[in-house]
């Protein structure tokens, strides 16, 4: 047994009694095994064999639940630097929330995750009636449906105006400036994940319409619409950001109704991710690429989807063009990323994780579980661009790389010519 393979071996079973196990049932002999059991528990296994390697105790605090979610953070591979890298996940269960009557919201941003610059996340949840209030802001907002239905409402550049209807991994994008509601519908409302070209975005610096009028001499609001002053006597005294009404009935209603004079906006601000075929699929899971060239209103942002199935492996590769944010919808998984100066880490992800790669980092996912693995890859870029590891070792002069890696030709033979995306293919 080579020694690599060895190592393999010994992390899978850890990884084995930390992960797919959990703690029930694992006897205090595999937990001090693992380095789980701390202080006296531990040392109690030791009793009689003094000289047993202790390096991989923690005879000190711990949290057990975390650490057996972050096996790799845990006992981290043998491949990792021992060189720090800034920790690129955040949990949106460690995310701030705000609550309201009719749903709730969270966002993961540069201020929770420093690495992620370029673009900010917000999940959000509306009960059946409830609305994410009219609004705009500054950074473009595009959506991902992870629950349930919604109606969503916009007027374009020419004033006029789109409704529509969006259900789970349906997609939306309201470029910056353009105003628009989210409200849930029946039977159980939605919940979503928004994510904004802006690592700085906060969901609570928003054009919100209740501050707005909040904030206008009524005067000046009565000469603006050609009313009475006394109109305005109940506006709300604080912003609704989130708040319950009825459920809004038919949509060709909706439609007809904020059309008005003026027509329906010709524009189509949302996208049926699922009505399109995937973009490449093979043995080990399947990607839906969506970016400018499949959404003409996603100006600024592209998206892949990624399913992998148990063992399937995202293969080898980095983006040329933009930094790269996760979310984790389903599953299990890892990521090493490899990054400048000799660095690297390697840290797990779950449903509800938010991932991060700086721009030209090599890295790859890895499904560490056994069920699918969903998650979605988000760019800042009207286009999406990725370089494979495989592609450039075959596509450059064979005797070159042979020097470098010390491999033989069968080898590099028997390595994939093509992009391959997912692995096995
Ligand atoms: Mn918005
Ligand atoms: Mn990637």
């Amino acid at each position: 047994m080579s020694e690599s393979t060895e190592e393999k071996t010994e992390q899978k079973t850890e990884k084995e009694v930390l992960t797919r196990r959990g703690f029930i049932g694992v006897g205090s002999a595999a937990l001090a095994a693992a380095g789980i059991l701390t202080g006296s528990a531990a040392a109690g296994q030791d009793q009689g064999n003094t000289k047993q390697d202790r390096s991989k105790s923690i005879p000190g605090p711990a949290n057990a639940p975390l650490d057996a979610q972050n096996p790799d953070s845990m006992w981290p591979p043998s491949t990792d630097s021992k060189s720090l890298v800034q920790a690129f996940k955040y949990p949106f269960a460690f995310a701030n929330k705000r609550t309201y009557e009719g749903g709730w919201s969270r966002e993961v941003t540069v201020r929770e995750l420093p690495v992620s610059k370029t673009l900010a996340g917000v999940n959000m949840r509306l009960t059946a009636g409830g609305v994410r209030e009219l609004h705009w802001h500054t950074a473009d907002e595009w959506a991902f449906v992870l629950y349930g239905n919604a109606r969503i409402t916009a007027i374009d550049a020419d004033g006029k105006s789109f409704v529509a209807d969006v259900k789970k991994n349906d997609l939306w994008y309201f470029p910056s400036g353009i105003p628009h509601s989210i409200q849930g519908l029946d039977p159980d409302g939605t919940e979503f994940m928004l994510v904004f070209d802006d690592g700085n975005f906060s969901e609570s610096e928003t054009v919100l319409l209740s501050d707005s009028m909040a904030h206008l001499p009524r005067e000046v609001l009565a000469k603006n619409f050609g009313v009475g002053e006394q109109v305005f006597n109940n506006l709300p005294k604080q912003e609704l950001f989130i708040f319950k009404t009825d459920v809004p009935g038919a949509l060709d209603a909706d439609q007809k109704a904020a059309a008005g004079a003026l027509g329906e906006s010709p524009a189509d601000f949302a996208f049926r991710t699922m009505e399109m075929p995937p973009t490449k699929r093979t043995k080990g899971g399947e990607v839906r690429i969506v970016d400018s060239s499949k959404f003409k209103a996603s100006a600024n942002v592209a998206m892949a989807m990624v399913t992998l199935r148990p063992g399937g492996l995202r293969e080898l590769h980095w983006h040329p063009n933009a930094d790269e944010w996760q979310y984790y919808i389903s599953g299990k998984g890892r990521m090493t990323v490899v990054a400048t100066g000799n660095k690297a880490r390697t840290m797990d992800f779950q449903a509800g994780d938010v991932g991060y790669i700086e721009k030209t980092l090599l890295h790859y996912v890895e499904n560490t579980g056994d069920t699918d693995l969903v998650f979605l890859e988000m760019f800042k870029s009207s286009y999406y661009q990725d370089l494979s590891f495989s592609e450039w070792l075959t596509h450059t002069p064979p005797e070159l790389v042979m020097a470098h890696l010390h491999v033989d030709k069968a080898t590099l033979d028997a390595m994939p010519k093509d992009k391959t995306v997912i692995v096995p293919e």
